[in-house]
């Protein structure tokens, strides 16, 4: 059986060091969200840019944080 909660979440959109942007979606509990705190939690997860002609790829610390956007991420969990 299928249980739905919903979570806190943030949509971080990096840009790359070559100007695209990657959008990074991350489960977290905090009301706010500070772009360092943001950098703390999430520096070390792998991005990739999705530009072919670019292929960047690194960690979300060498990366620069365009914007932080809180949403409500619908999960399913089995129990
Ligand atoms: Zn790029």
């Amino acid at each position: 059986m299928l249980e739905w909660c919903m979570s806190l979440a943030y949509r971080i959109v990096f840009e790359c060091p070559n100007g695209h942007q990657i959008n990074l979606q991350k489960v977290c509990p905090n009301v706010s969200l500070t772009e360092d705190e943001a950098m703390t939690l999430f520096g070390a997860e792998d991005l990739s840019c999705a530009k072919a002609d670019c292929g960047w790829h690194g960690k979300a610390s060498k990366a620069r944080i365009l914007r932080l956007l809180p949403f409500n991420w619908i999960l399913a969990s089995a129990s």
